[in-house]
């Protein structure tokens, strides 16, 4: 069957995926000159504690303004530069950057403002991918380790070997915090979240953006919070949109939220405006 397959292969090898074929490889190597030519930003999105609407935690996501294509997801963009060998650099410069903007909101909004960075599978499991390195570069920026948390995925878990526990134990002693994005999207092995110590549980949007009172995604999320509660984790409902969502997941006991009903992702300057605004609206 596997030599049918691939010989078969070519025949499902159409002009549109030629083109996407041809469009990543452009993609790949416009990527080689991003980080040079200073094309990428981190924005941040403010995590809000629901019960009492405080923000002492953002995530930085990246963003890529392309010189002709314009803004370019990075859904797309980090499957390419981890097939082309780059997210290791571009991991590193987002975690810097990151790193930079949390020592001066710790000074500026709050004394244990923390951020999260997401880390790719393919990124973390580098070997060049060293742990010691944030953990230091955070001691020089005189950080406690608990104002960062690396966000991973299950995909990472999924079939890790010793390495990745390895990786996440030396995160774990240096008291960085390990969240577990998109929960809920892919195996969801409750395994997991027995044999890595994991600080918060990223219920992911598909789960949230459906959500009323009724509904099976509101019974799913209230196991969930219920699960992760007793076993010591916190819980972070993404891509909250309406005021509805937001106070359901608040009544079960949801105990972070983020989403475009509080604020999109924003420039470190508008996330400084919108800070203000709030605190001046006694919010
Ligand atoms: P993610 O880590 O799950 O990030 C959340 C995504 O949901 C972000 O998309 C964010 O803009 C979007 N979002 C937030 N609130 C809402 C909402 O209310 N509704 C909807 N529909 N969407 C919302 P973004 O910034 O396009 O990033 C997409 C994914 O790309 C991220 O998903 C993450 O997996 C990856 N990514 C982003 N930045 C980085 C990075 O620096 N490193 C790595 N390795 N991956 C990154
Ligand atoms: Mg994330
Ligand atoms: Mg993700
Ligand atoms: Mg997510």
């Amino acid at each position: 069957a596997a030599k049918n397959n691939g010989r078969n292969r070519y025949s499902y090898f159409t002009p549109s995926m030629h083109q996407a074929a041809l469009n990543r490889v452009q993609l790949g190597k416009d990527l080689r000159i991003a980080l040079e030519k200073e094309q990428f930003s981190v924005s941040y999105q403010p995590i809000v504690e629901l019960a009492s609407g405080s923000i002492k935690k953002a995530e930085a996501l990246i963003r890529w303004q392309h010189p002709q294509r314009g803004f370019v997801s990075p859904v797309e963009f980090i499957a390419v530069a981890e097939e082309t060998g780059r997210i290791l650099e571009i991991g590193d410069w987002v975690f810097r950057e990151a790193a930079r903007q949390v020592t001066q909101w710790r000074e500026t909004i709050d004394k244990d403002f923390q951020v999260s960075v997401n880390t790719s599978p393919v990124q973390f499991l580098e070997e060049a991918c060293k742990p010691e390195i944030w953990i230091s570069a955070l001691e020089r920026l005189g950080l406690p380790g608990s104002a960062l948390t690396v966000e991973i995925t299950e995909g990472l878990l999924m079939d890790s070997g010793p390495e990745v526990s390895r990786k996440l134990l030396m995160f774990r002693d240096a008291d960085v915090q390990v969240a577990l994005d998109d929960f809920g999207t892919g195996y969801s092995s409750l395994a997991y979240l027995r044999r890595f110590d994991i600080d918060y549980l990223k219920i992911d949007k598909a789960f949230v953006s459906s959500l009323t009172a009724e509904s099976d995604d509101m019974a799913l999320c209230e196991a969930i919070i219920v699960m992760a509660h007793k076993l010591g984790i916190k819980v972070i409902a993404e891509g909250i949109e309406t005021e509805e969502q937001k106070a359901l997941l608040t009544s079960v006991g949801c105990d972070y939220g983020q989403g475009y009903y509080f604020a999109r992702p924003m420039t470190a300057q508008l996330f400084d405006d919108y800070y203000q605004q709030r605190t001046f609206e006694g919010m």
